[in-house]
């Protein structure tokens, strides 16, 4: 076993605990001759019984009520007797007992997708119960998040949402994937939830489980095998730097007080729960989660009080929200999108809003709705995905036919980033999403772990792209913030401040480090510092740049 793992860290901070590997989905093996039914019958129930129980366990030990609602409702599909019975018949017919649940679920899947509306919704999760059903079958661990009754490094080969909506923090301490890069879903989650994480971090489901090992996040490295007096030191570097962050509180600010707003990503009213006096206010709200995952669009009125909530919950602080941003990795089945060759460059984001006008100006209709219920509330729309000043004029111009009147449109797309200038004549700010420019002008996927270095928010042509967002924002008069996981990086925050950057908007536990990392430096010296990083011949040496000054702990 190596000394250690490399990958590309996500977050800051230090965690020393066991690595326990998630399960993986088992294979079906080859099918059986079927000797004794009764037992191969007992097989079967006894498999779904330790699923059901499992979860039921799960959500009698969930802090969080929906996730306890979801978690009861799948134990009581794994405990449901017409799933059983239908299990038993195909047993009957000497199918073995792992084939026999495969083929029930899939019927059961058929049936709730035929039904529609909610429990179609509710159809995707069947394959984990089957899944895990399955496993137990063969006598191989459940796939899923484990629990060995204990804190852990959980290590994966890749995490979805499904796997990432059960993760207890109390229990799982930081996230190691194979998978994944910089801007990949489960780097999005591990900020949002404030874990140390290594994404791309090759080997590391070859750990047994078990292993002491210390993920260093900043660093992006995983030791393997640490002793004790490593741990103690460790520990107390990880106590700096929480005992540093909660110091970090009030609007962001270089060292000499040049203003950059620290702003909130959030995908619901539930991501304010918590926020202090000090919010500053949202920076993106992915309204798509309202949308994902439904056979039917939620109604005007069902759109007008999600968004109501989240005017209430920001308390009169500027709430930038984007709209509908479907299609490629996001699909929307109420919308019936043909199937394309290459969807991350096909219709997406405002180009299958400009096919479907009715679902776009529907969700301005209610966001108006929403801010006229809500006193004091400051609302700044924006559209996602936007290639040319027109796509952006077209969005101007209904959203303000709704009475929306700040608008903005985001920076994704190269050509948006290089006619900058022509663009923003049209709107009222831009918001550069790093993640999705950096996927398009490296032709590099943004969830492939092995293209991580190219994805990485410090390679100087993504930097330079922002520049020019950020020196047409400054010749306009008009803000230009960055909404991407660039904007969570305490190292980049001066330099995209040097660059020009008014606002950075991140997840609630990015925002302290953030903070620190601003407060370190003048204006002058972020801007001394942005003009260096730009002219950085590779990704590494524009970091080493900004990293000299040692970790965030010690600025
Ligand atoms: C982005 O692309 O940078 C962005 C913020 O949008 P999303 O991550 O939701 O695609
Ligand atoms: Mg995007």
């Amino acid at each position: 076993m190596p000394d250690s793992l490399r990958g590309v860290g996500v977050g800051v901070g230090v965690v020393v605990a066991p690595l326990v590997r998630m399960g993986r989905p088992p294979e079906l093996p080859a099918t059986q001759a079927v000797q004794d039914r009764t037992a191969e019958a007992e097989r079967a129930r006894k498999a779904l019984a330790a699923v059901g129980a499992d979860l039921a366990a799960r959500s009698h030990e969930a802090k969080d009520a929906t996730a306890a609602t979801i978690l009861d409702a799948l134990s009581m599909i794994a405990d449901d007797p017409e799933l059983t019975e239908h299990v038993d018949g195909l047993i009957d017919d000497r199918t073995d007992a792992p084939h026999a649940l495969h083929q029930a679920f899939e019927r059961y899947r058929e049936m709730l997708t035929e039904a529609g509306g909610y429990l179609a919704e509710r159809a995707s999760d069947l394959a984990d119960i089957r899944d895990r059903a399955i496993a137990v079958a063969l006598g191989l661990p459940m796939p899923g998040v484990p629990d060995p009754g204990h804190p852990f490094v959980l290590a994966a080969d890749d995490l979805s949402p499904a796997d990432t909506a059960g993760i207890d923090t109390t229990r799982v301490l930081a996230l190691v994937t194979e998978g994944g890069g910089p801007t990949s879903h489960t780097a999005i989650v591990a900020r949002a939830l404030g874990l140390p994480c290594v994404v791309a971090c090759a080997g590391v489901m070859s750990v047994p489980d078990g292993t002491v090992v210390a993920v260093d996040a900043e660093a992006g490295v995983v030791e393997l095998g640490i002793d004790g007096e490593r741990q103690a030191e460790l520990r107390a570097r990880s106590q700096l730097v929480e005992a540093q962050l909660s110091a970090a509180t009030g609007p962001g600010r270089t060292r000499d007080g040049h203003a950059v707003a620290l702003l909130r990503n959030i995908g619901s009213a539930a991501d304010l729960d918590g926020a202090g006096d000090d919010l500053e206010g949202v920076g993106l709200f992915r309204t798509e989660l309202l949308f994902l995952d439904r056979t039917e669009p939620p109604s005007f009125d069902e759109q007008r009080s999600a968004y109501a909530a989240v005017l209430r919950a920001a308390r009169g602080r500027k709430v930038v929200v984007r709209t509908l941003d479907a299609g490629a990795d996001k699909p929307l089945p109420f919308l019936s999108m043909a199937a394309e060759p290459n969807p991350a460059l096909g219709v997406r984001g405002l180009r299958l809003g400009r096919r479907h006008p009715e679902v776009v100006v529907e969700q301005l209709a209610a966001l108006a709705a929403a801010v006229a219920d809500v006193d004091g509330a400051q609302v700044w729309v924006m559209a996602p995905m936007v290639a040319t000043p027109d796509e952006a004029a077209w969005f101007a111009g209904r959203a303000r036919t709704e009475g929306l009147n700040t608008v903005g449109v985001m920076v994704e797309v190269p050509a948006a980033a290089v006619r900058a200038p022509d663009v923003l004549a049209e709107v009222d700010f831009l918001s550069v999403g790093t993640n999705d420019l950096a996927q398009y002008t490296f032709a590099a996927d943004r969830m492939e772990g092995a293209l991580a270095d190219l994805l990485s928010p410090w390679q100087p042509a993504l930097l330079e792209l922002v520049t020019r967002c950020a020196h047409a924002g400054r010749a306009a008069g008009k803000p230009v913030g960055v909404c991407g996981e660039a904007a969570a990086d305490p190292f980049l925050a001066p330099v995209l401040a040097g660059l020009g950057i008014t606002s950075l908007s991140m997840s609630a536990r990015a925002v302290p480090l953030v903070h620190r990392a601003l407060a370190a430096r003048t204006l002058a010296e972020c801007e001394r510092l942005a003009e260096a990083v730009v002219a950085a011949k590779s990704a590494d040496a524009a970091r080493a740049l900004a990293t000299a000054v040692g970790t965030v702990a010690s600025l």
